[in-house]
């Protein structure tokens, strides 16, 4: 097997060829490619830049020479230039055919070691591996003529093609360790000794931007072209522990299959996803039924009424879930207000109009049996609060209604 069948991601595979598939897409692709002017680059290049060569900087060719051979990219003539920025940051040009244009910033090569640079060099000439030129994504936005969907789609595949430049550069420097600390440097410029770095501790951001992945407003994390770091913490990571990857090279079983560790990515890429109208709407539902419990139980029991205007409110399904845990609860009140308070949070990113037609419905529900009493006011009143409404809406509602 080639070693980019072995290492791409597959997912990085099948979108792009998806996205490939896609008329318009390829049109501005390729129109795109033909109006890069190498020759330009190459020339702003060599005057703001340093061309170097084997002699005048003979470890980084080291390094780029030994990526080259392990990523089977021998054919390939190889330019390599430093420039000079404190940031540390590394590029590749590549538009097919023979020749490749790697750039190092100075801040790169001054902070970072052997292996360090190796998972750079292999990243970077990953992306010229897998042919990832082809969708040149900056460029096809700028055009701007693709619809939120299909835009959408071309920075998923984005993301996930940089998960398979991830894994090229793991191939070639073979040290997880290296690959994370230089995703520290390339973040936020240093690593060790400043910074004790705590897979466990990274790895619970992950659960911040499941909550971010939950604002339904706010899809700017949607049109990234860059996994969060958090994310290719993960999938280096686990990728480092898979049979696959360690059969690879040579270092014998490894304790998780392939297909298993792509499926954890997924899920956890899932989060820089646009969020559905269904899901949306799910998202509805569960804040309404916790809610529509809390006030229905408030009083101490579920009139029949309010239960019907549940699951109308909620949907059935919503409704026998949670009912049931409702049920087996000690206190069906404190459940339900502990779970209004988390299932709301994403509904907080909503305008002030349609937060406050949340609070209408819920208490249209809490009206259901005719009749509020002073415990189902005040929980309706802490739910406009938690939902950053007026609490005196809930009143003006009710007089409404009366
Ligand atoms: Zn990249």
């Amino acid at each position: 097997m080639k070693v980019e069948d072995a290492i791409r991601f597959q997912s990085d595979l099948s979108f792009f060829n998806e996205l490939l598939a896609n008329t318009k897409i390829k049109v501005l692709a390729e129109k795109r490619i033909k109006e890069a002017h190498r020759d330009s680059y190459r020339r702003s290049l060599l005057g703001h830049s340093l061309r170097v060569s084997p002699r005048l900087a003979p470890d980084l060719f080291k390094y780029v020479r030994k990526a080259q051979e392990k990523l089977e990219l021998g054919d390939k003539n190889i330019e390599v230039y430093i420039y000079n920025s404190p940031e540390p940051n590394a590029s590749c040009s590549y538009t097919g055919g023979d020749d490749i244009i790697l750039t190092f910033s100075s801040g790169l090569l001054t902070s970072m070691n052997e292996a360090e640079i190796s998972f750079v060099v292999g990243h970077e000439l990953g992306h010229a591996l897998f042919e990832h030129y082809a969708l040149p994504t900056h460029g096809i936005l700028e055009a701007g003529s693709l619809d939120a969907s299909d835009a959408m789609k071309l920075m998923s595949w984005s993301r996930r093609a940089e998960i398979s430049a991830d894994r090229a550069g793991l191939f070639v420097c073979e040290s997880p360790k290296a690959a994370i600390s230089s995703f520290l440097k390339l973040s936020c410029g240093v690593a060790h000794p400043i910074i004790e770095f705590d897979l466990h501790e990274y790895s619970s951001q992950i659960q911040d931007l499941s909550e971010l992945s939950k604002n339904t407003e706010d899809t700017s994390h949607c049109y990234s072209s860059h996994p969060f770091n958090p994310i290719r913490v993960m999938a280096v990571d686990l990728y480092s522990q898979s049979d696959e990857f360690r059969q690879l090279t040579g270092q014998g079983a490894g304790n998780k299959k392939l297909a298993d560790v792509d499926d954890s990515i997924h899920k956890v890429l899932a989060y820089m996803e646009p969020v559905s109208d269904e899901e949306k709407q799910a998202l509805h539902n569960q804040a309404m039924f916790w809610g529509g419990a809390w006030v229905a139980f408030a009083d101490g029991h579920l009139a029949e009424e309010e239960a019907e205007n549940l699951i109308a409110q909620a949907g059935e399904a919503i409704y026998q879930e949670g009912i049931q845990e409702l049920e087996q609860a000690e206190n069906p009140v404190e459940l339900a207000q502990a779970r209004f308070i988390e299932s709301s949070k994403p509904l907080l990113s909503l305008g002030a109009s349609n937060r406050c037609a949340f609070i209408q419905r819920l208490v249209v529900v809490a009206r259901a049996d005719q009749n509020i009493d002073d415990r189902e006011l005040e929980a309706l009143t802490e739910m406009a609060k938690i939902m950053k409404v007026e609490p005196s809406f809930v009143q003006q509602i009710l007089m409404f209604l009366d």
